[in-house]
């Protein structure tokens, strides 16, 4: 593979052209690697379209097998889940979750029961702190003299720090969503408020406590340093680890790859699609045809497809 050095300073892999390819022997008839997409998000959460919406934007750009992951609930997965069967598409009922340790980081539940009681109870909490720290968050907001409460109140489900960014976009007093984060949201900020998370191994135990896989989303936001924390996360029983992801360049992937390769740990794709809520990010977008990812699908292939009830 030939690299040469992008604008930012960072390596760019290019792949090598003209030659011939080679045929895989462990290449079978039946190629299952086909587009699949890990990781979306509907208007269950801070995505602007409906579950099923998502299914149908997703399986029309050719992607044959989704995980709905709405942030720290499952509202929208019984539908999803009709939906994909109407369509025939494969529909992994998911979640993702907030886990704080040493700083906020993403699980993502994959292929859970939502049945689960001890998961269903965990969220009812994870939805109390959230509600208590949009409500601080947006009173901090206002004694800053920034009144975001007209711009709140259209959301259908969980509200995200995500939703509060748009809504200073709309009140006027952010320019985007990115300068929102940096200069109201994040902490040090008069719109930073932490009601507490869940540790990261009691997320882990709660997914794999219901028939699920964990995986590490987006591992480099926040967390430079994966080398150091995806082992002690994978001593929890974390399983997985989204390798693919708008937020990470080839060479992220490739390092990310590597290490889950040492610690026998599933590589996942996801886009973080949140409909017309990020525009530049479409489903699908971050899958790959390399054998890590074949081998991610082949793995959730294998698995029995879940009934919803
Ligand atoms: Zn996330
Ligand atoms: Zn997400």
């Amino acid at each position: 593979m030939q690299t040469r050095i992008g604008r930012h300073g960072r390596p760019v892999f290019m792949k090598p052209v003209n030659k011939p390819k080679r045929k895989n022997p462990m290449e079978t008839e039946k190629n299952t690697n086909q587009p699949f997409d890990l990781h979306l998000h509907s208007n269950c959460s801070d995505g602007s379209d409906t579950p099923a919406e998502v299914v149908r934007t997703v399986a029309a750009r050719g992607v044959s097998m989704l995980a709905l992951t709405d942030h720290d609930n499952i509202d929208g997965v019984t539908e999803a889940m009709s939906e994909a069967d109407k369509i025939g598409v494969r529909l992994l009922p998911a979640i993702e979750m907030d886990a704080e340790w040493p700083h906020e980081l993403h699980i993502l539940g994959l292929d859970i029961d939502i049945n689960d009681k001890k998961l269903t109870d965990a969220l009812e909490t994870a939805l109390k702190r959230r509600s208590l720290r949009n409500q601080v968050i947006t009173e901090q907001l206002l004694e800053a003299g920034y009144d975001i409460r007209p711009f709140l109140g259209g959301e259908t489900g969980v509200v995200t720090r995500l939703n509060l960014a748009m809504a200073l976009v709309k009140g006027g007093f952010a320019t985007d969503t990115r300068d929102a984060f940096i200069r109201f949201l994040r902490k040090g900020c008069p719109g930073y408020y932490n009601a507490g998370r869940f540790a990261p191994e009691d997320v882990i135990k709660l997914i794999r406590g219901a028939g699920g896989v964990p995986v590490w989303a987006h591992p480099l936001n926040g967390h430079p340093d994966p080398h150091k924390l995806a082992p002690l996360l994978a001593e929890m029983g974390l399983m997985g680890l989204e390798g693919f992801h708008p937020s990470l360049s080839e060479g992220d992937s490739q390092v990310l790859t590597s290490i889950a390769r040492q610690l026998n740990l599933i590589v996942t794709c996801g886009s973080d699609y949140h409909g017309a809520n990020r525009k530049d990010v479409f489903p699908g977008q971050t899958w790959r045809d390399t054998p890590v990812l074949g081998e991610c699908r082949a793995y959730f292939e294998a698995r029995p497809k879940r009934k919803i009830r």
